[in-house]
Parts: structure tokens; sequence; C-alpha cells
């Protein structure tokens, strides 16, 4: 039987490359909502958002935190190009969790627009990296 068709994963930073794998399948947070991606897809570039990215290599399954960037895909390759990434290993949970709740209490007073978006965008950068490293919550649906 023919191995079943597989495609290169890069994850990059501008610090690391955290992600360099054959995968089966992958699902992220596009600019629009969520996007699969499998082998022979067909050429696209989209935005990334914050969340977290689904991949199953091997019929393993693992997910990575991401937050804003791009990713481009041709049928035999995945480039996501993103400003942070982290593998569930890689997560401090206490620190997501320290930047969740200080999240939260700027969300609570937030009046000026700006710091309020950035307060949202800190909080989702938490939720995510909770997300990916296993933390459970109802409150992840929001990703
Ligand atoms: P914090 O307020 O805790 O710094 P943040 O969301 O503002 O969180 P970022 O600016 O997104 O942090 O990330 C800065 C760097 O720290 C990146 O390299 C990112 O991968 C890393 N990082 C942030 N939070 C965590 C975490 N909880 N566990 C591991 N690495 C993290």
């Amino acid at each position: 039987m023919a191995a079943a068709p597989k495609i290169q994963l890069d994850v990059v930073t501008p610090q690391k490359l955290a992600y360099s794998e054959q995968v089966d399948l992958i699902e992220g947070p596009a600019i629009d909502g969520l996007i699969g991606i499998l082998p022979d897809h067909a050429p696209l570039v989209t935005a990334m958002q914050i969340g977290v990215v689904r991949v199953v290599k091997d019929g393993e399954e693992i997910q990575i935190a991401i937050s804003e960037g791009f990713m481009e895909v041709q049928p035999d390759r995945i480039n996501l190009v993103v400003r942070t990434a982290e593998l569930p290993e890689e997560i401090d949970i206490e620190r997501a969790e320290a930047a969740k709740e200080r999240a939260e209490e700027k969300l609570e007073k937030g009046h000026d627009k700006v710091d309020f978006a950035k307060a949202e965008a800190a909080y989702d950068r938490a939720l995510a990296r909770l997300k990916a490293a296993g933390h459970q919550d109802h409150g992840y649906d929001r990703l």
C-alpha cells in the first residue's frame, strides 16, 4: 500500500524555527475563520490570527499556540510565519495564567479603544497558550 501523502510544515518566528515536520494535515485560525490544509492543497496565502494550530502527524495530534502572522500554502509545503509560536511543552502555564488575569483586569477597566484592543489580543494569546498546553476551560471556545 502506498504511504499516505504528507505535507511539509514549517512554523517560523523572528526568533526561531518553531516546528518543521512532514505532517498529515493542519487546521488553524486564518483571518476569516478556521482553515484546514491537507497535502496537495491549492496554493494560497492568508493572514493568520492568534489561536491554536492543530497538527496531525502519523495519526497523533499536537497543538501549537500562535500569534498573528501569515501562512503560505503550496501542494507539498506550508510556511507559517508568525510573531510567536509555542509547542505545548514550551508553554509556561503560570505565565499564561498571569497574562490572562492581567488582560482580564484591563478589559474590565478599558475605556480607551487602543488599550482595549491590546488587552483583548493579550487575553487571546494567553487563552491560546493555555489551550495548546492542554488546559480545558469553557472560556477557550472563544478561540
Ligand atoms: P507576557 O505578558 O507573559 O510576556 P505576551 O503575550 O505579551 O505574554 P508575547 O509578546 O506574545 O508575550 O511573547 C514574547 C515572547 O515570550 C515570545 O517569544 C513568546 O513565545 C514567549 N512567551 C510568551 N508567553 C509565554 C508562555 N506563557 N510560555 C512560554 N513562552 C511564552
